[in-house]
């Protein structure tokens, strides 16, 4: 069988051969496979080494300094230990705020935790967006209050792509002295990202959306000024005691070079993606029924968030079959409900229902859209008919 044209660079990106090559060199007995904590001999220093060196390429993607980079899992851990974890540590701080500003729109990993911390006594609001699907700074300037201890926003949604202006945000942050964290899963090593100069506190990223391997990730935490949180895993107080578990030399040294690759081609990658995207609309714009969700200014270079009025969404995602793409987002895909993301910005359960997301991203080339246009276009013509 013919493999799909891969179009959901949002659910997960493949690992770019430059990163793998790394990563493979740090498994075996003639690689660096050793245990970064071991102190005792070579094997461990040299593992250290290789971690303290990712670190830093990871803080140089994000204007972080490396002492402020904490390894984790991936972003859903990033987002609990930063949302929990700073909570907890303002708890025990004698801190007495309980209100906590997100958004409607967050990410599972976001929301849920939110939704614990309610089950503990917090009061959470969570803002809509408008219908570009897009949060506003004066929006979160409104819901602040002296009650307010922490602000959670993404940077770029995963389902619609929108930008969220995270450097306006932070600056009513940091006047009010609240706590921001930013889950920027889906804009890290994609659009430029400097915590100090945008005053974020906390930030999450995921390496397996920019080229890395899955189960790795990073939470950035402020040093200037200093935030405190409270360990969610413990165990040998690794990583200054914020998150212990021994350290993943081989991912994490792949996400270092996943992040020097990104940086590195940033401004190349947003003017081809981009451009690839715009071609893809283009080119199938004029279908009848068909319309475009969310903002196109405010917008990451991959997204194509895409409505195709009558058709349902199980229908569309089986008659696009080579096309490999999702409705809605691909980790709420095991609910047949209409994305919450879509119905937030104004969308009807059926509209959200017959929307698909396209993401483009480094390995696609013009082949790749010129076929899905054309696919589409038979696909959607056919299905139109039918209905
Ligand atoms: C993918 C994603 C996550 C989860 O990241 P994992 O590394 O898969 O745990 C969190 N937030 C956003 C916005 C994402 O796109």
């Amino acid at each position: 069988m013919k493999k799909a044209i891969y179009l959901d660079y949002a659910a997960t990106t493949p690992v770019d051969p430059r990163v793998a090559e790394k990563m493979v060199a740090c498994l075996t007995l003639d690689g660096n496979f050793g245990n970064a904590a071991s102190r005792s001999h070579l094997y461990g220093w040299q593992a250290e080494e290789a971690v303290e060196t990712a670190r830093q390429q990871v803080a140089d993607l994000i204007g972080a300094d490396l002492r402020e980079i904490v390894w984790t899992s991936g972003a859903t851990e990033s987002n609990n230990l930063a949302i929990k974890g700073v909570v907890e540590a303002l708890k025990a701080a004698g801190n007495t705020g309980q209100h906590i500003i997100t958004s409607a729109i967050e990410h599972k990993a976001v929301l849920d935790c939110c939704e614990y911390l309610h089950s503990q006594g917090y009061k959470i609001t969570y803002l809509q967006p408008n219908a570009q699907g897009v949060i506003s700074p004066e929006q979160v300037a409104e819901a602040l209050s002296d009650e307010t201890i922490l602000v959670s926003l993404m940077h770029v949604n995963n389902e619609l792509g929108t930008v969220t202006d995270i450097a306006a945000i932070g600056v009513l942050t940091r006047s009010a002295g609240i706590s921001f964290h930013v889950d920027a899963a889906q804009s890290a090593g994609k659009l430029a990202i400097d915590c100090k100069a945008m005053n974020v506190d906390l930030l999450s990223l995921s390496a397996h959306k920019m080229y890395g391997p899955k189960g790795m990730g990073a939470l950035f935490v402020n040093r200037q000024p200093k935030i405190d949180i409270a360990a969610q895993i413990h165990g040998g107080g690794h990583e200054r005691g914020m998150r212990s578990g021994t350290l993943a030399t081989h991912q994490i040294v792949a996400m270092g070079e996943a992040a020097v690759i990104a940086k590195a081609e940033m401004q190349d990658e947003i003017t081809r993606i981009s451009s690839l995207r715009d071609k893809l609309w283009l080119g199938i714009k004029d279908l009848p029924g068909i319309s475009r969700n969310g903002s196109t200014d405010a917008v990451s270079p991959g997204h194509l968030n895409v409505c195709l009025s009558g058709v349902e969404g199980e229908t569309l995602l089986m008659s696009l079959r080579e096309l490999a793409i999702s409705s809605g987002s691909a980790c709420n895909s095991a609910s047949m409900k209409p994305s919450y993301v879509l119905t937030a910005m104004g969308l009807s359960d059926a509209e959200a229902d017959s929307s698909v997301r396209m993401t483009v991203g480094r390995f696609t080339d013009e082949t790749d859209i010129n076929n899905a246009v054309e696919h589409i276009r038979n696909v959607y013509g056919r299905l139109q008919q039918a209905g």
